[in-house]
C-alpha cells in the first residue's frame, strides 16, 4: 500500500508521499484541487477532490503531468481508470482479466494426458487381445 502524504485531503485522487522535486506542474493544471507546502520538503497534495466533470479532467491532466510520478488515483471509477495510464492506477489490477491459462501447459494437464493415453492404449490392448 502506499503512503499517502498527510495533507492529502481524504479521496480517491492523492500524492503519494516524498520523492517530491518541486516541479509545481500539477499545480499549474489543477491549481483549486492542488495545494503546496511551505518550507523544507516542499511538497505538492490533493487539497480538495475534484467536484465536476472539468475537475476531474484538471485532476486527472495533473496525474498527467507530474514529473516524479506520485500523483495516483486510488478510487475504482471505472471511467476515469480507463483515462489514466495503468502505472498511476492503485486498482488497475481490478479491471484486467486475469491471463488465461492453457490447461495442457499445466503440470495438471499434462498428466491427464498421459493417463488419457494410457487409457487409450490399455483399451486397445483389451480389443486386440479378445479376438
Ligand atoms: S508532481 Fe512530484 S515533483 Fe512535482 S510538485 Fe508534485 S510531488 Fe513534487
Amino acid at each position: 500500500m502506499r503512503k499517502r502524504h498527510q495533507l492529502n485531503v481524504v479521496g480517491a485522487f492523492y500524492v503519494e508521499d516524498g520523492g517530491c522535486i518541486a516541479c509545481g506542474a500539477p499545480e499549474a493544471e489543477a491549481p483549486e484541487l492542488m495545494g503546496w507546502t511551505d518550507g523544507p520538503g516542499d511538497h505538492c497534495y490533493f487539497k480538495r477532490q475534484p467536484a465536476t466533470a472539468e475537475e476531474v479532467d484538471r485532476a486527472i491532466r495533473a496525474l498527467e503531468v507530474s514529473c516524479c510520478r506520485a500523483l495516483r488515483y486510488g478510487g475504482d471509477d471505472p471511467a476515469i481508470i480507463a483515462r489514466l495510464e495503468p502505472e498511476l492506477v492503485d486498482h488497475a489490477s481490478r479491471e484486467e482479466t486475469p491471463p488465461a491459462v492453457d490447461p495442457v501447459r499445466t503440470p495438471s494437464g499434462r498428466w491427464m494426458i498421459a493417463a488419457l493415453l494410457l487409457l487409450i492404449v490399455l483399451a486397445a490392448a483389451l480389443v486386440l487381445e479378445s479376438r
